[in-house]
């Protein structure tokens, strides 16, 4: 790693999927400014996470610049070398896997870090764990997205590139988004094309900003997107509003999928999702009649107990309307972290390596032997969501965590908690003393996204470069490098290759990642996948002509009621989010003055209706409880959510809402329903 002798540095921002281009100005060694780069999707434009949250950090005093061991008399974490953290855990995990076997070992990818690292993170816990329980945040985000576009269309990701979706379009369908808050620029993009004409129908439980400009705002109860598409494709049958020829040519499945809407008349619907069925119709005929109309969706979608189910709904729309590869249509998940597409392309999955190639299909593990020459598990692995439970059951005996901080992020933090104290070894990568990394054993730190090289890839598939914009600190190593360290000390002669070599071993085991290499980005200005060739452009749109999976296939999926509802000990429904100033744990943006200033603790948002039935005023201090937890915290309290619902920020230690939510999971992605659980609201 070397430093260019240069003043500003082109990078990728490190925060949502957006993927902006990011200006850094660098002084000394050190950012001093971050303004907007002339990126395919940014083109100068940042939102305050981006041009804020991305310096401080970097330089914070609070960063871990050493590797740290936990002394096992005192409970304190000292000093270490990094022969003796690295010779510590190599000798831990070895011990614990020839003692226990190797799937009571699991690692942590981390969604954050560049492509090269993840890749190398999974290639470890493969080769050297002997596991494939492996796995990265989508699991908690979007792994829903990833399972249920892929048994609908094959590919779980994002159809059409964000330029297309925010263009010249006729209707935009937001379900379950919030993207001037979770995805700034998009959202800025999207009321830009509003204004340009474009019609707009939110559905969503609260009143966020953009239902402002919505033709429609269908303010769907939390917890029934299923029925709520069910209800939409009812109204499309029966009104003819279907796409015959493309149902018939390139789909199956239908009339299966016919039979199921036939009862979610738009009354039944009505009632079960609180909205007016004539909105239902509406809705239906806005979208159905639209030449281009994406649905655009996010994590009110995939947080769910049926999040899977949702999503493949959604796909059913698009379905049978014919929206599907071609411009200014299709389905398009708002990924959250700025490189959780990546922590999924690059094999940090517990049923797939690298590209999606499936663990249990044939031929696939022994093409991963041949190339990294060595004996591989062939079983699939263990989700992290049910990693976590394992280990609170004590069944998981070890874990390596690179970026990860589930004890502030995943859902009832006590069960969290109790798998981290269950565990005989942990050892976490990370760049402060975050929640999770008090729990572990060894601490190695890391390095920032601007004090390494890579790339990253955006919500749209597209593979980006990150550049080394500041010399890391004496002493402090790149990840790939320690890595690889780590590997040989486990016995797996893993060479140190540079960012770039690796990204090249990636392309020569990855079909879709096939014509990628950081020489071809830096000349290109970032590529789509899938980019199989040198040759080949890459792919902006999917499912141009056929579908991955060859037919698309309609998903029936009935109504469930989420896991927890309301009852009279808990008697509201509180939903978690993203805001506009922060970014997940707040780890990076806490540590940005500005951001901290505007927003710095945790809030309820509650109806003004339910809180002047409590005695709450707005500003106020409440207790908040759920059968799981007790947090106190600041009511806001408005009409921006509805009688009988709640609504909270996830960034914040204080009032910190996972002590609250349910950890229910998805049948198909083991996704927990963080939107939906009751809760019990009293003035303090
Ligand atoms: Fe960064 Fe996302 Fe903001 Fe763009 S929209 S600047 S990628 S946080």
């Amino acid at each position: 790693y070397r430093i260019r002798e240069v003043e500003t540095v082109s990078t990728t921002c490190p925060h949502c999927g957006t993927g902006c281009q990011i200006d850094l100005r660098v002084k000394d060694n050190r950012i001093v400014d971050a303004v907007g780069g002339d990126g395919p999707v940014n083109h100068g434009l940042l939102c305050g996470k981006g041009r804020s949250g991305s310096i401080d950090f970097v330089h914070s005093p609070d960063r871990i610049r050493t590797p740290l061991i936990k002394n096992k008399e005192t409970g304190e974490f000292e000093e270490a070398t990094w022969d003796e953290a690295l010779d510590l855990v190599a000798r831990e995990f070895t011990r614990l896997r020839d003692t226990y076997g190797p799937q009571t070992l699991a690692g942590f990818a981390c969604s954050r870090s560049p492509n090269e690292d993840i890749y190398l993170t999974q290639k470890f816990v493969r080769t050297c764990l002997r596991t494939n329980n492996v796995d990265n945040c989508a699991r908690v985000c979007h792994s829903a997205s990833v399972a249920g576009l892929a048994m609908t269309l094959g590919s779980g990701a994002m159809t059409n590139p964000i330029a297309d979706i925010t263009g010249d379009v006729d209707v935009i369908m937001l379900v379950g988004s919030n993207p001037e808050e979770a995805h700034p620029v998009i959202g800025m993009q999207i009321r830009q094309a509003v204004q340009r004409g474009a019609r707009l129908v939110v559905v969503d439980p609260r009143e966020i900003d953009l239902c402002k400009d919505a033709d429609l705002h269908l303010r769907v109860r939390p917890g029934t997107n299923v029925a709520f598409a069910n209800g939409l494709l009812h109204v499309m049958i029966a009104e003819d509003l279907v796409d015959h020829a493309f149902i018939a040519e390139r789909t199956e499945g239908f009339e299966a999928m016919k039979d199921l809407v036939a009862d979610y008349t738009p009354e039944r619907v009505g009632e079960i999702c609180h909205v007016d069925p004539d909105m239902l119709r509406e809705a239906a005929r806005l979208y159905a009649g639209a030449e281009k109309a994406p649905i655009v969706y996010c994590l009110g979608v995939t947080e769910h107990s049926s999040g899977t189910e949702g999503v493949m709904s959604l796909s059913n729309l698009a379905l049978a309307t014919g929206k599907l590869g071609r411009p200014g249509c299709g389905i398009n998940p708002l990924r959250g972290q700025n490189n959780v597409q990546g922590g999924c392309d690059m094999g940090a999955q517990p049923g797939d390596l690298p590209g999606y190639q499936k663990v249990a299909a044939d031929g696939v593990v022994e093409k991963f032997e041949q190339a990294w020459g060595v004996d591989l598990n062939h079983e699939p692995g263990i989700m992290a969501t049910d990693i976590l439970a394992m280990s609170a059951r004590g069944e998981m005996k070890a874990l390596f965590s690179y970026g990860e901080d589930p004890v502030r992020t995943d859902p009832d933090t006590a069960h969290v908690v109790k798998a981290m104290e269950n565990l005989e070894f942990f050892a976490i990568i990370e760049l402060f003393m975050t929640d999770t990394a008090t729990y572990a054993d060894v601490v190695l730190p890391g390095l920032s996204f601007a004090e390494k090289t890579g790339t990253f890839t955006n919500t749209e598939r597209r593979v980006q470069m990150v550049r080394q914009a500041v010399i890391p600190e004496p002493g402090m190593r790149p990840e790939t490098e320690v890595l690889a360290d780590l590997m040989r000390r486990m016995g797996y002669p893993q060479p140190t290759l540079t960012p770039a070599q690796i990204m090249d071993e990636i392309a020569s085991v990855t079909p879709s990642f096939g014509g990628i290499s950081h020489e071809r980005i830096e000349r290109e200005g970032g590529l789509q996948w899938p980019c199989p060739s040198a040759d080949h452009p890459g792919t902006p749109i999917l499912h141009v002509g056929s579908f991955t999976r060859g037919l698309g296939r309609f998903f029936p999926a009935e109504y469930r009621p989420s896991a927890e509802t309301p009852d009279a000990d808990y008697p509201f429904i509180l939903m978690t989010g993203r805001m506009l100033y922060h970014y997940n744990n707040g780890t990076m943006t806490m540590r940005a003055p500005g951001l901290a200033e505007i927003s710095g603790s945790s809030y309820i948002e509650l109806n003004v209706d339910d809180a002047a039935r409590l005695g709450i005023p707005d500003g106020g201090r409440v207790a908040v409880s759920s059968r799981r937890g007790r947090i106190e915290t600041t009511a806001r309290v408005g009409t921006r959510v509805s009688q009988g619902e709640t609504w909270m920020p996830f960034h914040f230690a204080d009032g910190a809402v996972n002590e609250l939510t349910n950890a229910a999971l998805d049948e198909y992605a083991r996704i927990p329903e963080y939107k939906v659980c009751a809760v019990h609201v009293e003035p303090v």
